[in-house]
């Protein structure tokens, strides 16, 4: 082995974090330059509106670099999820097997979706930050953000047109090209790769052998372009984060909806440690060891907002570095990211009462049990995108008789509480999958790969 292979080289989360560092103060450095101060004037939607000079290169020549990362992760999200499902299904090959994991899944994360909303209104509850936003306030951020409201409640209308067993019928795709030619489509694609991988343990093993010694090769070059897009990731998040700095909203809307944001960032915070707890339990693995695998999976959800995006690399994560078999994360884990949201329904339990605060209502506990029902579908309902969240929020509003105009009130913060949001989301997925991992005997040694955190061409890896 050269010197160089010899050297210890910086671990991904910690490149990922200097390159979240480097965005900030890259802008908060533009910002506070003559560029920041002087203005021009750009069209958004066919509208003039007054942005800095400083905002205007970050979101012409910096931001773009961000969107090319999260497209690419995207981008081989429905492959990653056809290729691995597939041969995660026929590697069970038995189907009672698959029923059992499955049944175990989708239980798991209704009880950890509860235990996030009940979480969420004990925060509110005890905190009561509704009441400490003055009716001026109020008042004006409801005037500011009613137009960007508006369009959150008119996605939401459509939603609510559906009937009852809409979801269910969504979930049979008429045409799989259809189904994996829309991101948003993701639970469809899984329903098909399940059927297929449940045909392809049916057949007779002579005939399954090539289909799946083929998805097992497309499987391997996909986790391979993972590991190509993680090279970009330091320079993605920077991207990002600076494109975002560049369009946070003035301290003094952070101001008056900090006890908003500190109920729901104390909410976040405890399913944090109880899912570590939860893992520590259950699996013995300590909070190192589960919060060091999986942290280049949160960073990145904190930086694209996006569980869908960063599925990627969760199940990269879950797999090699938390040690659960792939037949387990194949599975658990691209449905935890379109179902299973627990930081999504904590914020929309804490945001739907926080709105009822400011507008005088008191919730009594048959109210407060109708958010629990409705925040659980609604998160269970919420698309693994940014600010998906919000927009299902509605629907909760809409039930326990929240004025939806209220959405204009938290619009300005929601932003980096998707991010926080999101964060959680991943965890509890990566969670889930320990806890599915370990009750079926598929939780083993971490195996890390050895071209997985170290790029450079060694011996014949690459
Ligand atoms: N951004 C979240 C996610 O992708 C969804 C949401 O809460 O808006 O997990």
């Amino acid at each position: 082995m050269t010197k160089k292979q010899k050297k210890k080289k910086l671990a991904l989360h910690w490149k990922i974090l200097l390159g979240m560092a480097a965005g900030v103060i890259f802008s908060l450095v533009l910002l506070s330059t003559s560029w920041g101060a002087s203005l021009t004037t750009h069209k958004v939607g066919g509208e003039d509106i007054e942005i800095s000079r400083a905002a205007l290169f970050v979101k012409h020549w910096i931001k773009p670099f961000g969107n090319m990362f999260i497209n690419a992760l995207k981008l081989i999200a429905v492959p990653l999820i056809l290729a691995s499902l597939i041969k995660g299904v026929s590697d069970l090959k038995d189907i009672s097997k698959l029923s059992k994991m499955g049944l175990r899944t989708i239980s798991t994360y209704v009880v950890t979706t509860l235990l996030a909303v009940t979480i969420g209104l004990l925060v509110v509850n005890s905190i009561d930050p509704g009441k400490s936003i003055t009716e001026e306030t109020r008042d004006d951020l409801v005037q500011s953000y009613s137009g960007d409201a508006d369009s959150k409640i008119k996605d939401a209308e459509k939603q609510k047109e559906s009937g009852p067993l809409q979801a269910l019928e969504d979930l049979i795709p008429s045409n799989i090209f259809n189904a994996a030619s829309n991101n948003g489509n993701m639970l469809q694609v899984i329903v098909f790769a399940i059927f297929f991988g449940i045909g392809l343990i049916l057949i007779p093993e002579e005939k399954s052998k090539p289909v799946k010694a083929f998805f097992d090769g497309f499987n391997e070059v996909i986790l391979k372009l993972i590991d190509l897009i993680m090279l970009a990731a330091p320079v993605g998040v920077f991207a990002l984060l600076a494109g975002l700095v560049v369009e946070s909203p003035s301290k003094d809307l952070f101001a008056a909806l900090l006890w908003y944001s500190v109920s729901v960032v104390i909410g976040l915070f405890i399913m944090i440690v109880l899912y570590t707890l939860i893992v520590y339990l259950f699996t013995g693995k300590n909070p190192k060891y589960f919060l060091g695998g999986i942290a280049p999976a949160q960073l990145l959800a904190f930086s694209t907002s996006s569980s869908a995006a960063t599925l990627p690399v969760t199940m990269e994560r879950v797999e090699e570095h938390l040690g659960v078999k792939e037949e387990v994360t194949s599975f658990v884990l691209p449905i935890g990211a379109t179902i299973n949201m627990d930081g999504t329904s904590l914020y929309q339990a804490v945001a739907a009462i926080f709105i009822a605060q400011a507008f005088g209502m008191d919730l009594d506990l048959t109210a407060q049990l109708g958010i629990v029902a409705t925040a659980t579908l609604a998160s269970i309902g919420s698309a693994a995108v940014p600010g998906a969240g919000m927009v299902m929020l509605v629907i909760v509003l809409a039930q326990a008789g929240i004025p939806e105009a209220g959405l204009a009130l938290i619009f300005a913060i929601d932003r980096p509480l998707d991010m926080l949001r999101t964060t959680v989301n991943v965890t509890g997925d990566a969670a889930v999958s320990m806890l599915i991992g370990k009750s079926v005997g598929k939780l083993g040694d971490p195996q890390v790969k050895d071209w997985d955190d170290n790029y450079d061409p060694i011996d014949s890896n690459i």
